[in-house]
């Protein structure tokens, strides 16, 4: 483990490298043989840390293929692993077009008319795949018809300077197991496959068909594509938390923090801003060293727990930036100690899914807000 300096030992998240290959170790035996991972390392690889994701996936799991939001994690996965395949999901202004050519990069085309404006903004070849909006309603090419959409593909591979290497699209739902859903995903699948094999019927046929994202990689997946574009699972999350992912995908990232603090307090003793909380009796109370901007959500006030020496302690009252308090009434806490916010300790875990369900929204989001102030401390690269 790197060495962190005692003052730095107030918050951290601890992601565990060999865990992650572990993940994709069995996220690849899902796949089929004809089916890459593309490993979307996007948001800092979902707050994880980009550049030791990536060298790890690159060099220790034999993943050459990776997918980001931007040009500039674009470009800084290009420093990272020099020889892989990079692909931007989202938008970048055309004006920058020279600079993913440049890079050797490959940027997602999501209309003709964007398509026309990169070609104008870069003198030399710029590699692409053409996405098609086939339900997501974000962005893509928009067509009834899988005929209309492979007119309007061709078209595009028409510009000069514009080489395009495959088609994409995003699916809606397929991290929902209602038959409407799995019906509108079958909708989405169909579209596109049908799309490609049109374009295969007039003798273009592309090197990438991609459209599976974690669910449909874990609940769908289907040998016709290409590639996986794989994240939330892959760092050991639920795409939806009411499914079960495969076995032994475990998460990634834990994340702690110390007790600086504790005292007894009596009852009628109010804890924190606001005097959201009171004690009701005599109670032991110990604050934390973690707050809403190391990313533990203020939604979490009174209702969030956390472990200490592997029990589970109700967060008290509202936290604040910088700290909170907990209820150690039953738990033998004393300043110093070690507490886990995120993880396993002893054998109770709290998961990033668990704390998002508790505050109404989904664990990418808790592992993406995980500040930049939380130094990430990487364990079990050499596993
Ligand atoms: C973020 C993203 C993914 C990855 O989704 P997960 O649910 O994390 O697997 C795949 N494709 C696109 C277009 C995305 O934006």
């Amino acid at each position: 483990m790197t060495k962190m300096k005692p003052y730095l030992k107030r918050a951290w998240a601890e992601v565990s490298l060999s865990q992650l290959g572990r993940n994709v170790k069995i996220i690849k035996e899902l796949n089929s043989q004809t089916t890459g991972i593309m490993a979307v390392v996007k948001a800092d690889a979902y707050g994880h840390g980009d550049e030791q994701v990536c060298k790890y996936l690159y060099n220790e799991c034999g993943i050459g293929y990776f997918a980001v939001s931007n040009l500039d994690e674009a470009v800084a996965v290009r420093q990272y692993c020099p020889e892989s395949e990079i692909f931007i999901l989202g938008y970048t202004p055309p004006e920058y077009a020279h600079e993913i050519a440049e890079y050797n990069i490959i940027q997602g085309v999501i209309s003709t008319e964007y398509a026309v404006r990169l070609a104008e903004n870069t003198p030399v070849p710029m590699r692409c795949h053409v996405k098609l909006d086939t339900g997501m309603g974000r962005i893509g090419l928009k067509h009834d018809t899988p005929e209309e959409c492979a007119d309007e593909i061709e078209n595009i591979m028409k510009i000069k300077n514009l080489i395009v290497e495959g088609i994409y699209t995003h699916f809606a739902v397929a991290d929902s197991d209602t038959h409407d859903n799995i019906a509108y995903t079958d909708r989405q699948e169909k579209f596109i496959c049908d799309t490609y094999k049109i374009l295969e019927n007039r003798n273009i046929k592309f090197e990438h068909l991609h459209f599976m994202n974690s669910a449909g990689t874990c609940y769908r997946n289907n040998p016709a594509s290409t590639l996986a574009r794989v994240g939330i699972v892959m760092y050991g999350l639920h795409p939806d938390i009411n499914l079960e992912i495969p076995e032994g995908i475990e998460p990634v990232m834990t994340v702690k923090a110390v007790i600086s603090h504790v005292k007894t307090v009596e009852k009628g003793d109010c804890i924190s801003y606001g005097r959201t909380f009171t004690a009701e009796r005599t109670m032991k109370i110990a604050t934390v060293t973690v707050g809403y901007a190391d990313g533990y959500s203020r939604l979490l006030s009174s209702k969030g727990e956390i472990l200490v020496h592997g029990k589970r302690c109700k967060i008290t009252g509202r936290v604040c930036m910088d700290q909170l308090m907990i209820d150690v009434s039953d738990v033998e806490a004393q300043a110093g100690d070690i507490v886990t916010l995120i993880g396993k300790e002893g054998d109770d875990c709290i998961t990033a899914d668990e704390l998002a369900t508790l505050y109404g929204t989904i664990g990418y989001e808790v592992v993406c807000g995980i500040s930049k102030r939380v130094p990430r401390i990487y364990t079990g690269g050499n596993d």
